[in-house]
């Protein structure tokens, strides 16, 4: 199965946006979905069934609706020669509009496999599914610790979560005088097992009571975690699923985000790693002289022209429109830019045109940023990766504007 891009999935939450507000009068919207084996003779079949158990519905505008939408899905169904790896997922539904009704028809190819046919009507389009979909399967369990404390963390999707830190009660190594040296080491022995046996219980206890545990990464600096592990501190079932053991500095939050990073080669298939590992890769060159890295919008869009850029990377909180804005009384044209479009549309007739002085100017063309930049991007081959603000690495792109590129070389 080939995996989404990150724009593909990018777009396709930008879309669950738009149809999460689509409400159709009465139960009469109509969600389909096809797995990849199902024939789709059979599903043909089942909507002229759907068709004919339709006359039942009493109300007129009701029965018309859901009607005319199975008849869109049919002649759809005999478009598609051949039904995509991942099945497909058509969405078909009358939504008012003013005074005016409109039919509706999105047909949306799935970012994983459709596991269940779906025939639903309803008032609104059933896509929990889908949004399903989206969300990154699996938690992994963190343990980072040494002999002064242990932090306990979770990562589920891009989300590094903190649960519980435990604080030592182990006495430093040196002897105070007075008692005997080895019955001083004989308590320390006592003191970090039962302390190696309270992380024990308590990371297994988290771990076990977390629902699709994909494994446990245990860090921390020094041989201590190495011990921990050996030893069989953690629960058996816990401890069967550690994937690693990794080297940090600190064994605090810290050390929890440290835990994630260094073990990159373990989280290597995880869209966090890759996000990361771009971004990090951004600001080693930003900070170098002549560095192949730039940011902002106008910065990157003249790399792209010149076919400089190998990644684009740009946060998913990007929310701006590129226009072109045209004076219907003379020659007048614009590339503008505009974050607040609602505004801008507002505005725009009450401006005067810089050229003629007449207030006749209007959006000619019209594109969200994103789109526009990668469509560039695609023209010169580069790699495109939408960048999510729930890292540290995605906040410090937004703090560069949200837009920036790696490049192959300076022009
Ligand atoms: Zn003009």
């Amino acid at each position: 199965m080939t995996k989404a891009s990150s724009l593909e999935l990018h777009k396709l939450r930008k879309e669950l946006e738009v149809l999460e507000e689509k409400k159709g009068k009465g139960t009469e919207l109509v969600s389909l979905y096809i797995p990849p084996d199902k024939n789709l003779n059979d599903v043909t079949s089942q909507m002229r069934e759907e068709y004919s158990q339709a006359m039942n519905i009493k109300s007129a505008r009701t029965r018309k609706n859901v009607q005319s939408a199975l008849e869109v899905i049919m002649q759809r169904l005999k478009l598609i020669k051949e039904v995509p790896e991942n099945g497909i997922v058509l969405l078909v539904g009358t939504i008012p509009r003013g005074t005016k009704d409109k039919m509706e028809v999105y047909m949306i190819t799935p970012p994983e496999r459709v596991m269940t046919y779906i025939y639903h009507c309803d008032s609104q389009f059933l896509l929990q599914p889908i949004r399903d979909m989206l969300t990154e399967k699996g938690t992994y369990g963190l343990l980072v610790l040494d002999r002064g404390e242990a932090t306990v963390g979770l990562l589920g999707g891009k989300r590094i979560e903190v649960v519980r830190k435990i604080n030592s009660t182990v006495p430093g190594k040196h002897g105070r005088g007075g008692q005997s040296q080895r019955r001083f080491e004989r308590l320390i022995e006592i003191a970090a097992h039962e302390y190696f046996k309270r992380i024990g219980d308590h990371a297994s206890k988290i771990f076990m009571n977390t629902p699709d545990l994909r494994g446990v990464v245990v860090g921390g600096p020094g041989p201590t975690k190495d011990f921990f592990i050996n030893e069989g501190y953690l629960h058996h079932e816990v401890q069967k699923k550690v994937l690693g053991v990794i080297d940090t500095s600190y064994t605090d939050d810290f050390g929890i985000r440290e835990l994630v990073d260094n073990a990159s080669e373990i989280f290597k298939d995880l869209e966090v790693t890759k996000e990361k590992n771009l971004v990090q890769r951004f600001l080693r060159e930003i900070v170098k002289d002549h560095g192949l890295a730039a940011y902002g919008e106008k910065e990157v869009r003249g790399f792209l022209n010149r076919g400089a850029v190998d990644a684009l990377l740009i946060s998913e909180e990007v929310e701006s429109f590129r226009l072109v804005i045209a004076c219907s009384s003379c020659d007048y044209k614009e590339n503008k830019t505009v974050h607040d479009l609602k505004t801008f549309e507002k505005e725009l007739p009450e401006k005067a045109c810089p050229k003629c002085g007449e207030k006749s100017l209007g959006i000619d063309e019209f594109k969200s940023t994103l789109d526009e930049l990668t469509e560039l991007a695609d023209r010169i081959g580069a790699n495109i990766e939408v960048i999510s603000t729930e890292t540290e690495e995605g906040q410090q792109l937004k703090a560069f504007g949200g837009i920036a590129a790696i490049l192959r070389f300076r022009p």
